[in-house]
């Protein structure tokens, strides 16, 4: 399930003169948590500031801030395209629930013991072993 993304627009031309367009953009989607794999609704919320250009030399000029946006054979720009990439990228990689929301809490993730210091075997009885059979 997805919702309407809400986008806000601005165009301007900044004191060096290049054309910008400043916005920002929420939408809700609903993720699968990895962890315990109920769905749940993340609001993803972006902020950019895209600066058309031509090539990919122009796009090296522009300062950080600016996020270039190739124009097409038109000269125009998708912002529909843009603003949906730009969502999807700001999406979480690994989809999962805040830890205190989460079915799986941490105290559920141990695996195993983890053994104390001195349960631990001893790193050289691998040797002892080595040795007692070779002398067999
Ligand atoms: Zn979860």
């Amino acid at each position: 399930m997805i919702s309407d993304a809400e986008v806000k627009l601005s165009f301007d031309v900044d004191v060096q003169g290049l054309k910008i367009v400043r916005g920002d953009a929420t939408v809700d989607v609903t993720l699968e948590c990895q962890r315990c794999w109920e769905n749940y609704s993340h609001r993803c919320e972006i902020e950019f500031i895209y600066c058309p250009v031509v090539n990919d030399d122009q796009a090296d000029d522009l300062p950080d801030a600016y996020e270039p946006a190739i124009v097409d054979e038109n000269g125009e720009i998708n912002l529909i395209q843009l603003v949906e990439d730009e969502l999807i990228v700001a999406l979480p990689q690994v989809a999962m629930h805040k830890e205190e929301d989460c079915k799986v809490n941490s105290e559920n993730m141990v695996y195993g013991e983890i053994p104390l210091a001195d349960e631990r075997p001893n790193p050289f009885a691998v040797l002892k072993n080595f040795k007692q059979s070779n002398e067999e």
